[in-house]
């Protein structure tokens, strides 16, 4: 998806180049009316492309949240377990609080901040 949305925006950089291009050339020895119908619909097609491939990334963006919010817990969020009572936490109890995963604990109330080894 992501290549996909990369590829339009560049795919469509270049018609609207090319479009660009083909007017401006049009007023030059070798132009002609033609090149400046074809410069435009080609432009307006780079356009639409540009605009559709930032119009879906509105929706990747969304996961991209959901995502983050997992993250935390795809170490085994099946196995975790509150680091107080030693409680099965479900990952509705994780929250992100300024970026970082704070564990509500629903059997002791305990809260506190996930502390996990980062990959890197
Ligand atoms: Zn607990």
């Amino acid at each position: 998806m992501r290549a996909g949305k990369i590829i339009a925006y560049i795919a469509g950089s270049i018609l609207v180049l090319f479009g660009v291009l083909l007017v401006l050339g049009s007023t030059g020895d070798q132009g002609s009316v033609g090149w400046i119908v074809f410069g435009i619909i080609i432009g307006v097609v780079g356009l639409v492309m540009i605009f559709l491939a930032s119009r879906t990334s509105s929706k990747p963006a969304d996961k991209n949240v959901t995502l983050n919010i997992d993250l935390p817990g795809n170490v085994n969020m099946d196995t975790l377990s509150c680091q107080a009572c030693g409680g099965p936490l479900k990952p509705e109890d994780i929250t992100m609080v300024a970026g970082a995963p704070v564990v509500t604990c629903p059997w002791c109330h305990t809260t506190y901040q996930l502390t996990e080894e980062p990959k890197w």
